[in-house]
C-alpha cells in the first residue's frame, strides 16, 4: 500500500470528525475535498491518513471521486491513539496579533486546551474561536498530532479563577521581575495538570497579579529581563514546560 499523497512539507494528513476503522467510509468536508482534488489533484486510489482524535492514525484510500468530492475509505490504522500532555494555554489575546498565530504555534507546541481570557487590561473584545479552531486543526495536521487542542470560550481571568479546578497548576508568567525563573521553579513542581498564563500587551494589572499569586495552585514565573511581547511570552513559557515537564524529555 503506498501511493500516499505528498506535499512538500510530507505527507498528506486530515482531521475528519467521523468514527475511523476498518472499512468506514467517511468523507472529507468541502475544504478538505477541495484541497484534495483541486489543490493536490488527487486520483482515486491513492492515500491519505486520517485522524479524528480518538481512533489513531488511519491510512486511507481515495474512493468515488467527483468534482465537489470523494470517500475516503480506511484501510489500515498506523498509529494508536497518542495523547499531548494536560497542559493549558490560558492568554489574554492582544491586539496587534490575532489569537491565529498563537493557537497555530501552541498547537505545534502540544498543548491540550487554548483558553482566552479577558483580564482588566485586555483590549480585545471579541475573539473568532471558528478561526482559531480551524488554525488549530490545521497546525494539528501539520505536525503529525493525532488531536486537536480544545478551543475553549473566551470569558473574564476572574471568573475562569473563581472556579479553577485546585489540581491544574498554574505556570504563572510575571514580567514584574521577583520570581524565579521559570526552569528553576519548574524543576521541583509536581506533574499533573498544568496550564501557562499570559496577560495582555499592557500587562496585569497589580490587584489582579497579587489575586493570582495568592491562589494555591500557583507557580509565579520570570522569563528574564527582557519584556516579551504577549505571544512570545506564552510559547516561551510553553517550550520550557515541555522540556522540564512534559514531552520532550
Ligand atoms: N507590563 C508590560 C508588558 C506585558 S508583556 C509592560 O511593561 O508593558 C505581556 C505578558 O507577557 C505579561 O503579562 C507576562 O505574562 C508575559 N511576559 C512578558 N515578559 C515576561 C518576562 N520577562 N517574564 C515573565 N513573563 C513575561
Amino acid at each position: 500500500m503506498t501511493d500516499h499523497l505528498t506535499e512538500p512539507g510530507g505527507k498528506v494528513r486530515l482531521y475528519i470528525a467521523a468514527a475511523l476503522a476498518k472499512d468506514a467510509r467517511v468523507a472529507p468536508d468541502e475544504g478538505q475535498a477541495h484541497y484534495l482534488l483541486h489543490v493536490m489533484r488527487a486520483k482515486a486510489g491513492e492515500r491519505v491518513s486520517l485522524f479524528n482524535g480518538h481512533d489513531g492514525e488511519w491510512l486511507a484510500r481515495i474512493d468515488d471521486v467527483t468534482k465537489r468530492g470523494c470517500a475516503l475509505v480506511c484501510e489500515k490504522r498506523t498509529e494508536k491513539q497518542r495523547e499531548v500532555p494536560d497542559l493549558w494555554l490560558v492568554f489574554a489575546p492582544v491586539k496587534k496579533t490575532p489569537a491565529d498565530y498563537l493557537t497555530q504555534k501552541a498547537t505545534e507546541l502540544g498543548v491540550s486546551a487554548l483558553q482566552p481570557v479577558a483580564t482588566r487590561r485586555t483590549i480585545v473584545t471579541r475573539v473568532n474561536a471558528e478561526r482559531m479552531r480551524a488554525n488549530a486543526i490545521e497546525a494539528a495536521e501539520q505536525s503529525g498530532r493525532l488531536s486537536v487542542p480544545e478551543i475553549r470560550e473566551f470569558i473574564a481571568l476572574e471568573k475562569l479563577l473563581a472556579h479553577w479546578p485546585r489540581e491544574r497548576r498554574i505556570v504563572f508568567c510575571d514580567e514584574a521581575g521577583d520570581a524565579p525563573p521559570i526552569a528553576e521553579a519548574l524543576a521541583d513542581a509536581p506533574s499533573g495538570p498544568w496550564a501557562v498564563l499570559t496577560g495582555p500587551e499592557g500587562g496585569f494589572d497589580p490587584a489582579e497579579r497579587a489575586a493570582i499569586r495568592a491562589l494555591p495552585s500557583v507557580v509565579p514565573v520570570s522569563l528574564g529581563g527582557r519584556i516579551l511581547r504577549a505571544d512570545t511570552a506564552a510559547l516561551a513559557a510553553l517550550a520550557v514546560w515541555q522540556a522540564v515537564k512534559g514531552d520532550w524529555r
